[in-house]
């Protein structure tokens, strides 16, 4: 009789022994009784003696293989102890959802097979090559390569000849893209130029696809691997190469349940795996320029736009002036001029739906979400106010609420209500909006970039849903409108956020051939980040950033954690974070500093009341044993029970 240890997906940081008839291995996928149920799980260890004396039997081995390899499981232990994260959730993160509920590990349809290939017509540029050729050199060792390349500098060309070097020695490689980045236009210039086979793993799949995708991967049909955050979870036995494109992309981070950053654990695997990691952005993060700085990974510079395409021409517009309008007269007056020169404009403003106020113009009432600590958005196509946070909506009243007369309006803009102001000022030119609210359906965004594609003069109004990646060859000019509130963010990351936004945005424009325009509207015109960005100099910006970083010791030059609870009874999480900070206080780190129980400037969401506790410092060793020790007494918290609450390391909202 054989000793299991289980992993199983509850909350709860231990692991679970059981009896077994049967040996199993490693990796293998267990049924077996939990509670009053029956719940899947990966075992994890044979043992010979358990520390509990009445273990209950497995009811059933899933697998006749492996679902999980050695290294496979050491990367999940090690995340799930980065993170302080039961490993039983680390691993059903990392699995497809059907290997979770116990299907068959079984491939239904061979997907990805290779195409026709297709060869560039042009030759690389030197800056290429010398990025090529410096990352060639140390393909069979674990080594990170920051390829900072402007906007259209010709990085996924890079990715393209290294991948193949890499698929010429019968090695895989995985490709993460941010969560919106991953466009059928993306996959298919992999696809035209690789002779592998690809797969993609993202969440417009259904189950069957993910698992086939998933199983590819491991039995190394798959050469290529190109995916949204969670494919850093792939298995890749014979992993030759990871590649992570726009790495300053915060959809790298996931914000719920297991709050692992996929750009983080892509070294913890190149480490693995021993073979090299390349981080490409125009914009690199703070956090990978102080890698740099530190020597810890090589930066590569592509400083000039592939082809014959020059970098944009940025100017700004001073809506000081131009008070309640959202089109400045500037603006329009430029757009004018593109489209009749039969090019295509892009328009770019951060919220969608019509307008984000509904308020009295007697008595400055305003509609706000009962729920949270928001204001409602009108969406006039349903003549419905929705909060965004929660989802709620309701009719919009007819008369004022608090002093009863008829003077009600909206304020502000939202891409449906620019789309609408643009029809009036462009009768007769195509305006195609793209947001959440007209991509819903799976097809519709594909459709979208296909008419925009074709080159027809068109205006585009669009979310950060439009910030990356996207190469529409015929757009000449981007709007900016509306950025002030990241002007103003209280988060500390903001300025750099939308340094990062600004210049990815403006990358849309002039891809090919005639410079682009790039025009951003704004009341703060003075504001330092505009010196930068008006001549493109992310860098410069960003080491000013770093200096400040610096001298506050922020990160990157400090670690973070926050444990955040929330709860209906707004002291319940206050006092339950006060609870945990005094704890804290006694473990007598001296090294870690402890800040708050603070509100969050949304203080209230869908009912529940959130509070912050930080935790900083230069070491992040102490920092760690710190929360070892915490989860060691968190049986002790008296109000443990009336919160919810989880820990979030290395923050980044
Ligand atoms: P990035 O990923 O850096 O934004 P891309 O790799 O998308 O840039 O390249 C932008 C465009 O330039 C693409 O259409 C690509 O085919 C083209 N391109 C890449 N390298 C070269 C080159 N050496 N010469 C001419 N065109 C190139
Ligand atoms: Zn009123
Ligand atoms: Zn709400």
């Amino acid at each position: 009789m054989a000793i299991l240890e289980v992993a199983i997906p509850v909350p709860l940081t231990q692991t679970f022994d059981y009896k077994s008839e049967v040996e199993v291995a490693k990796g293998v996928r267990v049924k077996v009784p939990f509670g009053c149920k029956k719940v899947i799980g990966i075992v994890l260890a044979q043992k010979d003696k358990s520390n509990f004396e009445k273990l209950r039997s497995i009811e059933e081995v899933l697998d006749d293989t492996p679902i999980l390899d050695q290294p496979m499981l050491d990367f999940l232990r090690w995340s799930a102890q980065y993170y302080h994260h039961p490993i039983g959730e680390v691993i059903s993160t990392a699995l497809p959802k059907n290997l979770r509920i116990g299907k068959d590990a079984i491939i239904k349809k061979i997907t990805g097979l290779p195409n026709k290939i297709e060869k560039p017509g042009f030759s690389i540029t030197e800056e290429q090559r010398e990025a090529i050729e410096k990352i060639s050199t140390s393909l069979n060792k674990y080594h990170g390569f920051l390829l900072h390349g402007v906007t259209g500098s010709g990085k996924t060309e890079v990715y393209l000849r290294l991948a193949q070097t890499v698929l010429n020695q019968g090695k895989q490689v995985l490709v993460l893209v941010p969560e919106i980045g991953l466009t059928p236009q993306m996959i298919a210039r992999f696809e035209s130029r690789l002779s592998a086979c690809i797969v993609s793993i993202h969440s417009q799949l259904n189950e069957t696809q993910k698992l086939d995708a998933y199983l590819m991967a491991k039995n190394g049909s798959a050469g290529v691997v190109l995916g949204t955050r969670s494919a850093i979870f792939a298995p890749m036995p014979n992993l030759g190469l990871i590649i992570i494109d726009e790495e300053h992309d915060t959809s790298f981070k996931q914000q719920s349940s297991f709050r692992y950053s996929a750009r983080d654990l892509c070294f913890v695997r190149a480490k693995q795996a021993n073979i090299p990691v390349i981080l490409g952005t125009a914009t690199p993060s703070l956090e990978m320029l102080k890698q740099v700085m530190d020597k810890k990974i090589t930066r590569l510079v592509l400083a000039q736009r592939a082809g014959n395409a020059i970098l944009p021409k940025i100017n700004l517009i001073d809506m000081r002036t131009e008070t309640g309008v959202a089109l400045s007269a500037m603006l329009v007056e430029k757009m004018r001029q593109h489209l009749s020169n039969n090019k295509q404009v892009m328009l770019f403003i951060n919220r969608r739906g019509y307008a984000p106020v509904y308020f009295c113009t007697e008595c400055s009432w305003k509609s706000t979400c009962e729920h949270c600590d928001s204001s409602m958005i009108y969406h006039r196509h349903i003549n419905r106010l929705k909060c965004h946070h929660c989802n709620d909506e309701k009719m919009p009243e007819q008369t004022c609420p608090e002093c009863g007369k008829q003077s009600l309006e909206v304020f502000g803009y939202g891409t449906q209500r620019l789309e609408e102001t643009l029809g009036s000022h462009f009768v007769n030119t195509p305006i195609i909006r793209i947001d959440r609210d007209t991509t819903r359906r799976k097809k519709a965004f594909e459709q979208h970039l296909k008419q925009i594609n074709s080159g027809d003069p068109c205006i585009i109004v669009g979310t950060q849903m439009l910030a990356k990646g996207h190469d529409f060859s015929n757009l000449a000019m981007v709007g900016v409108l509306d950025i002030d509130g990241g002007l103003l963010s209280s988060n500390f990351r903001g300025t750099e956020y939308l340094a990062q936004l600004l210049i990815q945005v403006s990358g849309r424009a002039g891809r090919s051939g005639e410079q682009g325009e790039v025009t951003i509207q704004t009341r703060y015109p003075d504001h330092p980040i505009f010196n930068y960005v008006l001549s493109n100099r992310y860098t410069q910006f960003a080491s000013t950033l770093l200096k400040q970083r610096a001298q506050a010791k922020m990160p990157p030059f400090s670690h973070q954690v926050l444990i955040c609870a929330n709860a209906k009874i707004k002291q319940n999480a206050e006092n339950f974070l006060q609870e945990i900070a005094n704890l804290l206080k006694n473990i007598k780190m001296d090294s870690v500093e402890i800040w708050g129980p603070v509100a969050p400037v949304m203080e209230k969401k869908a009912d529940y009341y959130y509070f912050n506790l930080y935790l900083q410092s230069d070491d992040r060793k102490s920092l760690h044993q710190m929360l070892a020790t915490l989860n060691q007494h968190t049986h002790t918290l008296t109000l443990k029970n009336k919160v919810r609450w989880y820990l979030d390391i290395d923050p980044v909202e």
